[in-house]
């Protein structure tokens, strides 16, 4: 499971870990602007991420990290 640190993503509706993640778990949440340009937060659905991992080395802000286990 991964998790996204707010304090660093960009909120770019473009995200490339969100059209680049084989099962569609990055979900944008809201938006704002005319071409609604940013998502008002990118979500992780749980449900669906496998852990791939592969969002954490697309992330151009670095935003994305492992989840620690509980
Ligand atoms: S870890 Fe893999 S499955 Fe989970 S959100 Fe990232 S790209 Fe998608």
């Amino acid at each position: 499971m991964v998790t996204i640190d707010y304090s660093i993503c960009d909120r770019m509706k473009g995200c490339p870990p969100a059209r680049r993640c084989p099962v569609q778990a990055i979900i944008p949440v809201g938006g704002e602007g005319f071409f609604r340009r940013k998502v008002e937060r990118w979500e992780i659905d749980e449900s669906k991420c496998t852990g791939c991992g592969i969002c954490i080395r697309l992330c151009p802000q670095n935003a994305i990290s492992k989840k620690p286990k509980k």
